[in-house]
């Protein structure tokens, strides 16, 4: 990633060029082009060593017009607080795409947890709830996990902001362990929504998933899922690129016959880095970091960072790419953007294709609030209907007005969130 590619003016540009599409109101577009309200504060983390380190962190609600705000927290050693306020605008269009009666918002740390024990890691959870306790909540805006944070830290976040209120509050945080109020499928719900997006374009476009081959990038959690489904659908993922911390470099690992995620997974540790030695003797050929993007495949899966599609890189696209599916939020610049629609890709908007994490955390929001829970088949059947749904409307009018599916899911959830504000009367 560009350290100096900013993901709000991305994702303003994105809004103002929708704005101007369906001619937004002066005062609407005055408030959902910036957030509502943010928080910015200092966590100071006493260390294990007797030390105190102190970390920036953030909390952006975008909009909360539609019901409260929805999103994740990061830990990121680059962490920015445009980039949390392009994520949390994001969100808001991701929920409101989905229709789920939730708002948008993000939160973030400037900390790298590869070096922070788990003791630490907890003490800065506790920290990051401390510093915000009576501006989150069930009712407020809710948490979840995001890049580089797990269910774990969920929990004790969720035993902060219990012990400051003093009750049980399991909705007030999502992406929990299911042993902890989580829901089943959670955990798979992000990826396996990008797979139930793919179903839908391949079947638009009429080809058999089972003669179609894809490459991701990533190797985490929706990455894994995505593959996982998409392979239940018969295809065949032959390249996951993925970030090596041990060697601070990216490496692609190629198998055209077929990656065995399950096996992939047996030899990853526990920092997400696949030893190379072992998927060598695996028969996996070991490529640079950027070259999942330039594989010969029919479907592309960025499913890690912000920034990854770009001017420079998009060119280098095979020919034969027709679909590529956003899991990352932000993975695609507005230049990387025009190149796939000069070569009449069809490009799966993140807010829409990895929209199956929150719709999931909105269903284990319910189940925790009602404190009655469902089983896995029931979650992702229900995940699965809402996603579908979304894309089937969006595609819709994509066709309907000539449009891209990522100005059409635009106008979709601008218009939706724009209806609530006005019938809020906020303007
Ligand atoms: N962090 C995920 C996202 O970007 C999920 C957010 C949530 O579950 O609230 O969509």
């Amino acid at each position: 990633m560009a350290f100096s590619y900013n993901p709000y003016h991305t994702a303003q540009r994105q809004f103002d060029a929708v704005a101007d599409l369906i001619d937004l109101e002066a005062p609407i577009r005055e408030i959902l082009r910036q957030p509502m309200r943010e928080y910015h504060f200092s966590i100071p983390v006493p260390k294990d060593d007797g030390g105190v380190a102190v970390f920036r962190g953030f909390r952006v609600q975008h909009n909360d017009a539609r019901g409260p705000a929805k999103g994740g927290i990061r830990f990121h050693p680059q962490e920015t607080v445009d980039t949390v306020r392009a994520l949390a605008m994001w969100m808001t269009w991701k929920c409101a795409v989905v229709d789920i009666p939730l708002g948008g918002g993000k939160g973030g740390v400037i900390c790298d947890p590869h070096h922070l024990t788990e003791r630490e890691q907890e003490r800065l959870c506790r920290g990051w709830v401390r510093q915000l306790a009576r501006d989150v909540g069930p009712e407020l805006d809710v948490p979840a996990p995001d890049v580089m944070t797990n269910g774990g830290h969920m929990v004790w976040m969720l035993d902060e902001y219990e012990t400051i209120h003093g009750g049980r509050y399991p909705g007030f945080i999502t992406g929990k362990p299911v042993d902890m109020g989580g829901t089943l499928g959670r955990t798979e719900a992000t990826g396996f929504g990008v797979g139930y997006v793919l179903r839908e374009a391949l079947d638009e476009l009429a080809v058999n998933p089972g003669d179609t081959t894809a490459a991701l990038q990533g190797f985490g959690n929706v990455a894994q899922h995505a593959a996982q489904m998409y392979q239940e659908l018969g295809g065949t993922v032959v390249a996951v690129s993925c970030w090596h911390q041990g060697d601070k470099t990216a490496y692609t690992f190629r198998k055209r016959d077929g990656v065995d995620i399950e096996a992939l997974k047996s030899i990853t540790s526990v920092y997400g880095d696949i030893d190379k030695e072992k998927a060598q003797d695996m028969g996996y050929e070991l490529l640079p970091g950027d070259d999942w993007l330039c594989q010969e495949v029919d479907v592309l899966v960025p499913a890690a960072l912000e920034g990854q599609i770009t001017a420079t890189s998009a060119p280098e696209m095979s020919g034969r790419v027709k679909v590529v599916a956003e899991g990352a939020n932000g993975p695609t610049t507005p230049e990387g953007d025009e190149v796939m629609k000069e070569r009449g890709i069809l490009v799966i908007p993140d807010f829409l294709a990895n929209a199956g994490g929150v719709t999931c955390s909105y269903f284990e929001q319910v189940q925790s609030n009602m404190n009655y829970y469902w089983e896995k088949p029931e979650v992702l059947e229900k995940v699965d209907t809402k996603i579908t749904n979304a894309y089937r409307s969006v595609s819709a009018l994509a066709d309907k007005r000539g449009l891209r599916m990522r100005d059409a899911a635009y106008i979709i959830a601008i218009n939706r969130v724009a209806q609530a504000v006005k019938r809020r009367g906020w303007v």
